[in-house]
């Protein structure tokens, strides 16, 4: 049992946010002392955690008291006996991917996502799952998926949404009109009430004690209301505000059960966590389809689309499972995006104004393709022939939806302190209405400056738009302005004000709004019947804040950015909007005290994306631990605490910023992945440079970062410096040195290397004159440690007839005596910004004249090359630096590229064919800078080559990270979550792996070693 503790008397619905956490400050060391005393669950209770669970995908931010991951489900009712001891609210938490401030408040987090995501029961044969709140949706669906069944609610942030988050919210997915929202999914579930007592919900006929009270409860407010609630409760499928409180007398479109019973788990299904905490979730199961279609219709104008989802929705008898539109300024911002341009432009005809793409799913596609053929004749009839463009193969079909779920981060990308504010983007009108009332809320933000980008769920009238408002300044009255219109428009066309993404602190204070005072006194009884203390969620929909409560908001009235002077050029985004337009101010004149390094840092809007398991590379520190602190939002987060001076007095050179760091691998998976362009890796050196000037540098950081100057000299002692790796002693001894690991071997010496012992090339005079010219960028570890694959490149490009210059320090050859040119990337890896500069200028000084000809430059290294396209163009170094990056390429772009203007027949009939299956591994910056297909067209030169590509994230090596004591059980990790076991599986097969890291990462974790594509063309060559 706990002890008890100093009391501290329950809120009463009247605390303001101020006095808790004021109150808080008083009782958080005893709340945590107490949860550490009594869990064995994460207490997390530092400024950073706080700080990091203070927001979630909404404009709010309140700081919690402290933030805590139950280990085992016993300990959820443990915490929260604590809580109610020491009269802390209590704030259920899931992916923290809500929009509307469900999840912040000043109370004790409880984050469900990290341990409690089981699949407790699946019972196939009644087609139903139980599962613990903080399972994520798509990682369900893919244990069912084996079993021909999925759980049909497909949010768009189905990597990310927690079932409990879902049940949270009332969530709705695309396919909504087909399988309905949650709470028609929702077939039991258990929960705890504030007062310790576990409610079991189900239906309300064979229910028993608490239930069975709440159950009469509930009945009996709602037949006493039953006028209020026919004339006030929206008729419509999307409705999700305030409590469930119809289900004595259904309002939707679509009844909530099957067979019209009433089932009590659907009162907590969109209570946002206000009246229960969710133990465990009983899920209704559907058959997966067997196929699916989609039909692409192009509209020469958005009111057309709008006037035309009323007559589409009647096609398919039961087959339609989707209608969603996709306007004309997201065409054109996928259109600009190089991931998503070419899915886009198949499914266009010509320039349409809007787009909606119509789905329909059953067990045979011939059937299917027959409901196309429908679709096409109703629009020859609406007098649109010709404007369905038919996908009906998987591929195209699922790369056209990830584009559509990917647009409201598409929109989120613009720069500058307009951003597209999310509060009034899910209002639901029935489908006859639709086209006046997109017209006339666009005529709304017109006369308010601004405008919004329309998209989404035509099919059941809940359309998202998000105008452009500066939050930093006029944001929150111009939102009130315009939501009081847009509420109007609402009535007007007897919509739901709340149609997908729940209240929580935005849309609160329109519930009463919506329903009329005596329903909201309906929904205060039912909060003061189920949390009578008011520990759960308070001023959630009952005693709500006002939307535009500025204290409540990121960009607060206080908020401000203190003024640094950075290392690296970030004004690309020190720039302002103009919301009209869009337009973009020249860079640098965004007033940004943090020179754009703030405004970058801004371009995070939690949305969560960087929360997937599957997809891409982003972020393989979080999939291995699951913490917030190393997950790419949760440094966005910590950062821009620091940057205004929210996390403590030391800026950026705060300790705890720095720590968030620490797992961060610099793989730039970010980069390409993060919707919104947050680039952690970028971020991270900017941030080592800040610390470490003031905090100094290790032996560590400098044996790293100087690696290229010293190897030379290094190379001559190599067999007394490769002793380290046969002696276990000199190993440990290293490792009390310097913290590089003892059971990590380290790149062996060679006295042999390329840059003494390598091929000359011909001279610069030569290269100028030659008919296929280039230059050879030779990087320190594939010089030094690793020649082979240097000579190995070599002679591919000699057998395929290229004249080949080798890089090397101003009128030195490289092979004289080893004058190598170095990108700077390990001075960089350490935030060393002025010396990386330095090495980087004088490469691309001594590059540059032949960048000037357009001579390519081709690199082995992609850490190395890819510098010169990435970093080296935000270190000061002018014009060159552009012309040399535009013609940096890595090897397989090269050669990709001759080979497809036909210049490599004479390489392809010298290679033997391919006697083994050939397996890849993408360098994460190879796959940032979207190399991988190049590598994979290269292989396919060897004849035979059927090359396949490892899904995998960072191999955990990255550079030194993997090296250092402290990582390596991470580096590890990170290696064992799809690298190793793909490989170990394939031990007949050929590894190619380009990045030096990853095929040590590989060779030290599996005793197999895999090779660069250069070893793998010249080992195929011909003698
Ligand atoms: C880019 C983007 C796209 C989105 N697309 C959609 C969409 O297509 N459809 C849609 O409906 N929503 C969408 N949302 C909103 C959001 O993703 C969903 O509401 C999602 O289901 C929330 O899940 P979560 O795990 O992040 O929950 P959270 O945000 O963590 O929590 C949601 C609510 O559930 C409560 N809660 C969490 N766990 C518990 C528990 N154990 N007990 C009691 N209460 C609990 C929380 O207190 C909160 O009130 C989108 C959001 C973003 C950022
Ligand atoms: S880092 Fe990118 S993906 Fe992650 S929450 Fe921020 S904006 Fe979203
Ligand atoms: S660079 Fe890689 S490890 Fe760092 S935040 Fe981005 S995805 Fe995560």
């Amino acid at each position: 049992m706990n002890a008890p503790e100093p009391h501290l008397s329950a809120l009463s619905p009247a605390d303001t946010y101020e006095q808790v956490s004021r109150a808080s400050n008083d009782i958080a060391g005893r709340l945590a002392a107490r949860l550490r005393r009594h869990t064995q669950g994460e207490v997390l209770f530092t400024a950073a955690d706080r700080g990091r669970y203070a927001t979630d995908a909404s404009m709010y931010q309140v700081m919690p008291v402290g933030v805590f991951l139950p280990r085992y489900a016993h300990e959820v009712p443990e915490a929260m006996a604590i809580c109610r001891d020491l009269g802390v609210p209590i704030m259920p938490r899931g992916g923290g991917t809500s929009q509307c401030g469900q999840t912040v408040g000043a109370g004790l987090v409880i984050d469900h996502s990290k341990h409690l995501r089981s699949l407790l029961h699946l019972d196939l044969a009644q087609r139903c799952a139980e599962v613990q709140p903080g399972l994520v949706l798509d990682q369900l669906n893919r244990q069912l998926k084996p079993h021909g069944l999925w759980f049909a609610v497909d949010v768009s942030t189905g990597a990310q949404a927690t079932l409990g988050g879902m049940a949270g919210n009332n969530s709705c997915g695309s396919r909504s009109i087909a399988y309905g929202n949650m709470v028609h999914n929702v077939l039991g579930l258990t929960a705890w009430q504030s007062d310790g007592a576990l409610l079991q919900l189900g239906a309300y006929q064979h229910s028993s004690g608490r239930a069975r009270e709440l159950g009469d409860f509930v009945k009996h407010l709602a037949d006493g209301l039953g006028g209020e609630i026919a004339l006030h409760w929206p008729k419509l499928l999307r409705r999700v505000a305030g409590y469930n409180l119809d289900i004595f007398c259904n309002q939707s479109e679509r009844p909530y059960t099957s067979d019209g019973s009433v089932n009590l788990a659907h009162l907590l299904v969109g209570s946002e966590g206000t009246l229960g905490m969710t133990q465990s979730i009983s899920l209704k199961l559907s058959e997966l389809p067997g196929a699916r279609v989609l039909g692409v219709v192009n509209f020469p104008s958005f009111h057309r689309a709008m006037e035309t989802a009323q007559h589409i929705v009647k096609l398919g008898e039961g087959s339609l499972t989707a209608v969603e539109l996709v306007d004309r300024t997201m065409l054109a911002l996928s259109l600009q995006n190089p991931a998503f341009a070419a899915t886009i432009r198949q499914a266009l005809i010509g320039t349409p104004e809007a787009i909606l793409l119509v789905e329909f799913a059953g067990t045979n596609k011939n059937d299917l393709k027959l409901k196309l053929r429908q679709l096409a004749a109703l629009m020859g009839d609406l007098g649109l022939p010709g404007s369905v463009v038919e996908l009906t193969d998987e591929l195209s079909q699922k790369k056209l939806w990830d584009v559509r779920k990917a647009g409201l981060n598409i929109m989120m990308s613009l720069k500058g302190d307009g951003k597209p504010v999310s509060f009034i983007e899910d209002c639901a009108v029935p489908l006859e209405h639709l086209a006046q009332y997109t017209d006339q809320l666009s005529e709304v933000f017109k006369r308010h400056g601004t405008r919004g980008t329309w998209y989404a769920h035509a099919s059941v009238g809940t359309l998202h738009v998000r105008p452009i408002l500066d939050m930093r300044r006029q944001g929150a009255s111009q939102m009130r302005r315009i939501a009081e219109e847009a509420s109007a428009l609402v009535r007007k066309y007897r919509g739901a004000y709340s149609g997908e993404h729940g209240d929580g602190l935005c849309r609160g204070e329109w519930i009463q709004w919506q329903f009329g005072p005596k329903i909201n006194q309906a929904f205060t009884a039912i909060k003061q019947h189920l949390d009578p203390l008011n520990l759960l969620s308070p001023q959630r929909i009952v005693n709500p804040p006002a939307m535009d409560e500025r204290s409540l908001m990121r960009y607060g009235p206080a908020y401000k950015v203190i003024p640094i002077q950075t290392a690296l050029d970030w004004r690309a985004w020190d720039v302002q909007n103009n919301p009209l337009t869009e337009e973009i101010s020249s860079p640098g004149t965004g007033g940004d005290p943090a020179q754009g390094f703030a405004k970058a840092v801004d371009m995070c809007n939690n949305n969560s994306t960087c929360r997937n398991f599957d997809a891409g590379t982003m972020c393989p520190s979080y999939r291995v631990t699951r913490d917030e602190q190393h997950l790419t939002r949760g440094r966005a987060n910590t950062l821009r605490l620091a940057l205004s001076g929210q996390l403590d007095d030391q800026g950026l050179a705060s300790p705890a910023l720095m720590e968030a760091m620490d797992l961060c691998v610099s793989c730039k998976g970010c980069r390409r992945d993060c919707p919104t362009g947050v680039d952690m890796a970028r971020m991270k050196i900017e941030t080592l440079h800040q610390y470490k000037s003031r905090h100094g540098y290790t032996l560590r950081d400098r044996l790293i970062a100087y690696l290229p100057l010293y190897a030379p000299f290094a190379a001559r002692f190599s067999g007394l410096l490769n002793l380290r790796n046969r002696l276990p002693v000199l190993a440990r001894w290293a490792e009390l040195l310097t913290g590089l690991s003892a059971r990590r071997s380290w790149p062996t010496w060679q006295v042999q290397h390329f840059f003494n012992q390598g091929p000359a090339g011909v001279s610069a005079q030569d290269l100028l004159r030659a008919e296929k010219p280039l230059v050879l960028f030779v990087d320190t570890f594939n010089g030094y440690f690793e020649s082979g694959n240097a000579r190995a490149a070599f002679r591919v490009l000699s057998a395929a007839g290229y004249s080949i210059h080798l890089a090397a320090k101003a009128g030195r050859s490289s092979s004289a005596g080893g004058r190598h040119l170095c990108c700077g990337r390990t001075f960089l890896s350490q935030g060393l910004v002025d010396q990386a500069r330095k090495q980087a200028g004088e490469l691309i000084n001594a590059l540059l004249p032949f960048a000037q000809r357009g001579i390519p430059i081709v690199g082995l290294e992609p850490s190395c090359l890819l510098t010169l396209r990435d970093e080296a163009l935000v270190m000061g170094l002018g014009e060159a630096a552009q012309t040399v990056a535009a013609e940096a390429v890595l090897l397989e772009e090269f050669l990709a590229r001759e080979a497809k203007a036909g210049r490599l027949l004479g390489l392809s009939s010298k290679l033997r064919p391919a006697q083994k299956p050939i397996l890849v591994h993408g360098h994460c910056h190879q796959k940032a800078f979207g190399l991988m297909p190049d590598l994979l067209e290269v292989i396919r030169l060897i004849p035979g080559a059927e090359p396949e590509l490892i899904d995998s994230s960072c191999c955990g090596m990255a550079g030194s990270f993997g090296y250092e004591a402290a990582h390596e059980r991470v580096s590890m990790d990170m290696a064992e979550l799809s690298l190793l076991p793909a490989l170990r599986a394939r031990p007949e097969a050929l590894w190619v792996a380009d990045g030096t890291s990853c095929r040590h990462q590989i060779r030290q974790a599996s005793v197999r070693p895999a090779i660069h594509v250069a070893q793998l063309l010249s080992e195929h060559l011909r003698d």
